[in-house]
């Protein structure tokens, strides 16, 4: 019963994951329903192609993009097959937090901010950005779980230094990697890391804590060095977003440390 209920929560997030990746960097709006005049509101998701209005039918994650064959039921331009395996990604994001973690309130938390990292993962790998506004999101999540800590803890002064040396790690992971990329732009003397990567890195900080700085730093440029062989590899760039890396570590060392926290 838990596994279904983290499977379907899973693909109505992954879902939303999708509708964000699409949304946000054509600044349509994605959470309220307010939009100008010919622009398509939030709460009806359109046809990239054709503009016509999907139904409920056509939006079922993963399952209608299989029925369909991967095409839009009114014009049938093809439906990039990234949507649906996002869509997965997110599901099995989901399922692996719940199994490091459990059913539990640490889950739930992980979970609201799963779409929004899968989010940052492929508008990075597409636009090369980081949008502000969802690092900020994915960061307030990270604050309200640790406001959850302090809470559950009844303020306890364990519980006070908990919350603020995962603040301060916040701030440090941000002066870390701006010191880092500032270094690696004067060695290899071309931009190595973007601002947007900084605020990705105080989001980090903040969920990470200074315990885990020196796996996510490991992780982070492991991943980076294989992603940026990758990248050359299929889109013949010099220039390679770093998000993908800093997200998945993220991701990893966040399950890995999993259950000593709390
Ligand atoms: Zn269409």
């Amino acid at each position: 019963m838990e596994l279904l209920i983290v499977i379907a929560a899973g693909l109505a997030l992954g879902s939303f994951a999708t509708a964000i990746i699409y949304r946000v960097p054509r600044n349509i709006p994605w959470a309220f329903g307010a939009s100008k005049k010919g622009e398509p509101t939030a709460d009806r998701s359109v046809c990239p192609s054709c503009k016509s209005i999907l139904s409920p039918l056509d939006l079922f994650p993963v399952f209608s993009w299989l029925f369909l064959r991967g095409k839009c039921r009114q014009c049938e331009v093809p439906i990039p097959a990234r949507y649906p395996l996002t869509e997965l990604g997110v599901v099995l994001a989901c399922l692996g937090a719940y199994a490091v973690f459990g059913f539990n309130i640490q889950l739930v938390f992980i979970m609201a901010a799963v779409p929004f990292l899968a989010a940052l993962l492929v508008i990075d790998l597409d636009h090369m950005i980081l949008p502000n506004q969802l690092v900020f999101i994915t960061g307030a999540i990270g604050l309200a779980r640790l406001l959850f800590v302090f809470f559950q803890d009844h303020f306890t002064s364990a519980s006070v230094e908990f919350v603020a040396m995962h603040i301060a790690a916040a701030f440090f992971y941000a002066a870390l990697s701006w010191f880092l990329g500032w270094f690696l732009t004067k060695m290899l003397k071309k931009d190595s890391l973007g601002f947007g990567d900084v605020k990705f890195f105080a989001v980090a900080g903040l969920w990470l804590g200074f315990s885990n700085i020196a796996s996510f730093l490991i992780l982070s440029g492991l991943l980076g060095i294989v992603f940026s062989v990758i990248w050359q590899k299929v889109k013949k760039e010099a220039v390679f977003p770093f998000g993908p890396a800093l997200i998945t570590s993220l991701y990893v060392v966040l399950l890995l440390q999993g259950s000593l926290l709390l």
